[in-house]
């Protein structure tokens, strides 16, 4: 296994404003470099799906950042739990019709070609699966499933969502006139008044109350997902970032133990990056465009 034992000479497409590299091809090259005939495992983040239309959280242009639900807020509090369902319901419809984008298809390119291990995602939009993508671990769970709080029985959010509509019909209506805007994780913004009007549902087998399968803020990764991560990286013989500011440590931690273990990283992002100072490549531009072009250089097939 090649490792480096310093981030050596790094290229930055965003410090080049190179002629020669006008249609990013010294990038698309550089990123070779440190790629090609390496095991690959991948980290993304929010920036992955920004092209399938949902949108991140620290993007450039993205107001600043809202107050986002708490775990132990939802966990202790039933208004908490009613601001998060209505929201969520009313943002579910155009989260979930979400579809994978050149990016997502690409990161399956390279794993069907045995290019790339495995991914490590901090989205909770399946949308990795969704392109053909067979091994990925979900640090942050996936909004598609739900658990009860008390018993554990779970449920899928599509079932959960049909039975919330049923509940809310009326409130479901005023929300779709009004076309409230989309926010980062699957939900909307809703004024005070109209969540107080939603009816919450809770556990068919006990009452018990629901949770998105994710981790909120202040939550816990599962230490099964932990180790699964680790081991991905320890099978890795380069790491490539896609789309993730890095700002949250759940990932994050995972980049800094790369470096620790002296792979090579490489990162796809547009903006700056926490990892920008242990990284030899960084390209500041969309994933989807960049991907599906690195696919091709390698002569991978793109499904
Ligand atoms: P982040 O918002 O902190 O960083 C996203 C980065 O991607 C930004 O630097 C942005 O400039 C960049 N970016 C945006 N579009 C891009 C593109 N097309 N190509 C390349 N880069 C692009 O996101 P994060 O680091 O993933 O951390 C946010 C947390 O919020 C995560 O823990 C995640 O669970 C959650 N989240 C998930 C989703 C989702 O599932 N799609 C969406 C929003 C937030």
């Amino acid at each position: 296994m090649q490792r480096l034992s310093s981030p050596g000479p790094s290229v930055d497409s965003s410090t080049g404003a190179d002629d020669s590299d006008s249609d990013g091809s010294d990038s698309i090259e550089a990123l070779v470099g440190v790629l090609s005939g390496r095991r690959i495992v991948a980290l993304t983040g929010a920036g992955c799906s920004t092209e399938s239309g949902i949108p991140d959280y620290r993007g450039k242009g993205r107001p600043p950042a809202r107050s986002p639900i708490q775990h132990d807020a939802f966990v202790r509090r039933a208004d908490v739990r009613q601001r998060y369902w209505a929201r969520a319901t009313a943002g579910w419809e155009r989260f979930s019709q979400s579809q994978p984008n050149a990016a997502h298809h690409a990161l399956a390119a390279l794993e069907a070609a045995g290019t790339l291990n495995g991914i490590i995602t901090q989205n909770v939009d399946r949308l990795h699966h969704a392109a053909g993508s067979r091994r990925v671990i979900e640090l942050h769970g996936a909004l598609a499933e739900v658990t009860c709080l008390s018993c554990g029985t779970r449920e899928t959010r599509d079932a959960l969502h049909a039975r919330l509509l049923e509940a809310n019909p009326e409130w479901l209506t005023n929300w779709r006139a009004r076309a409230a805007a989309s926010a980062p994780d699957g939900d909307t913004e809703l004024p005070t008044t109209e969540v107080e009007g939603f009816r919450v549902l809770d556990c068919l087998v006990c009452d018990g109350a629901l949770m998105p399968d994710v981790v909120f803020f202040g939550g816990t990764v599962p230490q099964e997902k932990v180790a699964d991560a680790w081991s991905l990286i320890d099978s890795a013989e380069a790491l490539l970032i896609v789309g993730s500011s890095l700002a949250v440590y759940s990932g994050w931690r995972f980049v800094r133990g790369a470096a620790e273990r002296g792979l090579p990283i490489a990162i796809i992002n547009l903006g700056p990056t926490r990892a920008d100072d242990l990284c030899q490549v960084r390209i500041d531009a969309k994933a989807g465009d960049i991907l599906p072009r690195l696919v091709s250089r390698l002569r991978l097939p793109l499904p």
